[in-house]
């Protein structure tokens, strides 16, 4: 049976991290609240899982896809891109 990996894209994540109140197995949050996948494959018993992280995700930011394609970038899944703190902050 092929893998499932499960794909996050940041730039329609709104951060309110509900994927990772969903499946803290595979994400996590960052300092500012926005998800990180802990990692991208799937194991079998979070299929169920992840699958309903996809469907409640509110900006349809996280998906799931099948299959061992390569992932993007170098050595890992792309990298979460950290939002500058607004002026006046931190
Ligand atoms: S549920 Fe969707 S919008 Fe909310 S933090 Fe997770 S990926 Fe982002």
């Amino acid at each position: 049976m092929t893998p499932l990996r499960l794909v996050l894209d940041p730039i329609a994540c709104d951060g309110h991290g509900l994927c990772a109140e969903l499946l803290p197995e595979l994400i996590a949050l960052d300092d500012w609240g926005y998800p990180v996948l802990v990692r991208s494959e799937v194991p079998p018993g979070l299929e169920g899982y992840a699958r309903r992280a996809v469907a409640t995700c509110p900006k349809l930011a996280l998906r799931v896809e099948s299959g061992s394609r390569a992932p993007r970038g170098p050595g890992g899944p792309p990298a979460r891109v950290r939002r500058p703190a607004a002026p006046g902050v931190g």
